[in-house]
């Protein structure tokens, strides 16, 4: 499983929450709805071509126009096209991956109604090929629904970051990352500053809508290999592997930077401005996650206390 998260990058890190833009975790929603309804479609379609064939249908020009114009398989090329885009990591990719697949079998499916028609015989070549085509369309439709549910259930539902569920595993996979560093990995706690008067002053959604605009400006300042997890409330917890406390520090200060660019509009048009103050450790394999994160926190705790809106390290056996 991969574990950096899903929502799409915000190229400026400066954003209203106007902007219309569908979470990471209900594109997977959504992408994972098409694949159901595809699963079932294909099979129904391919079924369909198979008895026609076999019975001897009396128009199969008539099943390949249906064909063609997409009444009996319905094209997913766009949807996909729509939804791999705002995907990370290899999900995109794998839905892509589906498409190509899907298309060849679309078009042997057509190349094998036109022999028919055209020979009054079924190529058995062909038959054969749309057969193995179409398992291996329904494999990977099989595969991608269930890495789908599992990000899912490591989905943070409002944020788009990943979720508790997912700690263990992104730190390990963080020191798989972090060959070139001795494996060192930065462990990060963000905290947004004062959200509690944020939330008293324009209320829960606008505190909501505060919280994915700074976990997508989080998603925005860190590298591709990176996780960030919605760790509590108000708090992201960041994971960078193969750093040193230098670069991890100035990673830390991109996210810092990011998140005070940040311009919200209230009800009432007035502009908001948010900040995150920020601690993080450096951990080696043999620490405890549990241990490192403390040592973040004790770093967050003191940056709030030197005034917030900054980021402070705290060596591993400070
Ligand atoms: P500090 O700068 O010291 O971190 O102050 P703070 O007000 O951010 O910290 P405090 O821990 O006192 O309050 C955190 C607030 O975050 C209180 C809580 O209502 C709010 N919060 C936590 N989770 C959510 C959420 O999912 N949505 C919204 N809107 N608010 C949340
Ligand atoms: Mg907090
Ligand atoms: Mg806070």
């Amino acid at each position: 499983m991969a574990a950096t998260s899903a929502l799409p990058t915000s190229p400026s890190g400066s954003q209203s929450v106007e902007e219309d833009r569908e979470p990471g975790r209900s594109r997977m929603e959504t992408a994972l709805s098409l694949l159901h309804q595809k699963d079932i479609e294909i099979l129904k379609g391919v079924l369909q071509v198979n008895s026609a064939l076999l019975t001897g249908a009396p128009d199969l020009a008539a099943l390949r126009r249906t064909l063609q114009r997409g009444d009996l398989i319905e094209d997913l090329t766009s949807e996909i096209e729509d939804l791999a885009v705002g995907l990370k990591d290899g999900r995109g990719r794998q839905l892509r991956r589906i498409a190509v697949a899907y298309r060849s079998l679309l078009f042997d499916l057509q190349m094998l109604l036109d022999g028919v028609i055209a020979k009054g015989n079924i190529p058995k070549k062909l038959y054969r090929q749309i057969a193995d085509d179409c398992v291996e369309l329904v494999g990977l439709i099989e595969e991608s629904k269930s890495r789908f549910w599992d990000l899912l259930a490591s989905t943070d539902e409002l944020t788009g970051l990943l979720n508790r569920h997912a700690l263990e595993e992104s730190f390990e996979i963080a020191f798989e990352r972090s060959a070139k560093s001795d494996g060192l990995v930065a462990v990060a706690l963000i905290d947004a500053d004062h959200f509690k008067a944020l939330n008293d002053t324009h209320g829960h959604d606008f505190g909501d809508r505060a919280l994915v605009a700074i976990a997508d400006a989080t998603l925005g300042a860190i590298r591709p290999g990176d996780a960030a997890l919605r760790y509590g409330g108000e708090e992201i917890l960041v994971f960078l592997p193969n750093v040193t406390a230098r670069t991890a520090r100035s990673i830390m200060d991109r996210v810092r930077q990011r998140i005070e660019a940040i311009r919200l509009h209230a009800e009432d048009g007035e502009e908001v401005q948010v900040t995150a103050s920020a601690g993080f450790t450096l951990a080696t394999r043999e620490d405890e996650l549990e241990t490192a994160i403390s040592k973040a926190d004790e770093a967050l705790y003191e940056a709030k206390d030197k005034g917030r809106n900054r980021v402070i390290y705290r060596a591993r056996q400070s």
